[in-house]
């Protein structure tokens, strides 16, 4: 019996939903894993191996993946989907959604060449179906080892992928597109991390700190003061690198000047990011509402790491709402022209 639904795309929506809802990786992986390993099963032998109960045989694929896919095959969504689908409804007020609806794209996202769980092309697709119009990917730079930061070779290899990438979605007549980007450090003497002439040649840069978050407020005001200045860096990520929950623990606000730092975002015509990262939810509202005060422009970024984390923006977007940031005050409302004329306004 031919199954009116695909197991491989139930496997892989189970996994979009448990990154939405931050499981921890190896669940999601569980599922990704296992829609990858029998995507490349040849015809025919899915079905006949979850008709003979010999799929749990296969490394990779557990009781509860053999299940779903066997619910699927017989036409049916998966228990163990169906339960994820009813309580993933996100009940948004109207202020809130109104801006996310507004939002054309996320300038904040890491693959697989990084330290996130994704192929490049995953994101790409994850993104397009949100609606978005492009997302900046934004991989780290090389002194962020412990994410696998992106030599300048191995950038200058990224370019080349997401151009092929990119060729193809143009090739389907799709109007989205993959921007091409940097997470970069803001190192001790406030210089990024990655040389200017691949700096020059990326679409958007996001500009973090990540390093010696314990920095004196004077040290760690003219360490963001001079990155901000910096005619590559375009927006500022995670201003404060607080962390609030989750499995990193919890990390204090870095301390620094706010007026000087969003003083300095004005001045260079650059954005701080509010990213929609649960952990991070950064700036906290009483910082955001300064820099709304001072004049700044925003970015409200997901820092998704996996496909599905790239529906938190409505975190972003609540906390954008609850301090009355306007939406032209915010670049990825912007349409992709607009928002890299920006980025380019700055060199
Ligand atoms: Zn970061
Ligand atoms: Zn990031």
């Amino acid at each position: 019996m031919p199954s009116a639904r695909d197991p491989l795309a139930d496997l892989r929506r189970i996994a979009y939903l448990l990154e939405r809802a931050h499981e921890k990786t190896y669940r999601v992986r569980a599922f990704r894993g296992a829609a990858a390993k029998l995507a490349k099963l040849p015809e025919g032998e899915l079905a006949a191996r979850a008709k003979a109960g010999t799929l749990t045989e296969l490394a990779g694929v557990g009781d509860v993946t053999a299940r779903c896919v066997a619910e699927s095959l017989a036409g049916e969504e998966p228990v163990y989907l169906r339960r994820l689908e009813a309580t993933a409804g996100q009940d948004l007020d109207e202020a809130t959604a109104a801006l996310l609806r507004s939002l054309r794209g996320d300038c904040h996202t890491h693959s697989d060449w990084s330290d996130g769980g994704s192929p490049i092309d995953e994101m790409a697709m994850a993104a397009a179906q949100l609606g978005h119009e492009y997302l900046v990917l934004t991989d780290h730079s090389p002194r962020l080892t412990v994410a696998r930061g992106l030599s300048a070779e191995r950038l200058e290899e990224q370019l080349d992928v997401v151009a092929g990438i990119n060729a193809g979605f143009a090739g389907l007549g799709m109007e989205f597109r993959i921007l091409t980007g940097i997470e970069v450090d803001i190192l001790a003497d406030g210089s990024l991390d990655q040389t200017d002439e691949l700096l020059g040649r990326l679409d958007v840069v996001v500009g973090s700190v990540h390093s010696n978050l314990k920095d004196e407020p004077e040290v760690m005001t003219r360490r963001m003061v001079t990155a901000l200045a910096n005619p590559h860096l375009d927006i500022l990520g995670h201003c404060t690198g607080r962390l609030i929950t989750g499995g990193r623990g919890t990390r204090a606000e870095s301390r620094f000047d706010p007026a000087a730092v969003f003083g300095a975002a004005v001045e260079h015509d650059k954005a701080i990011e509010i990213n929609s990262r649960p952990e991070r939810l950064d700036p906290p509202k009483r910082l955001l509402r300064v820099a709304l005060e001072a004049g700044c422009r925003f970015a409200i970024d997901t820092d998704a790491h996996a496909p599905g984390q790239l529906d938190w923006l409505p975190n972003g977007c609540s906390r954008a709402v609850a301090c009355g940031v306007p939406v032209e005050r915010i670049v990825n409302t912007l349409p992709a022209k607009d928002l890299l004329a920006w980025a380019a306004s700055h060199e």
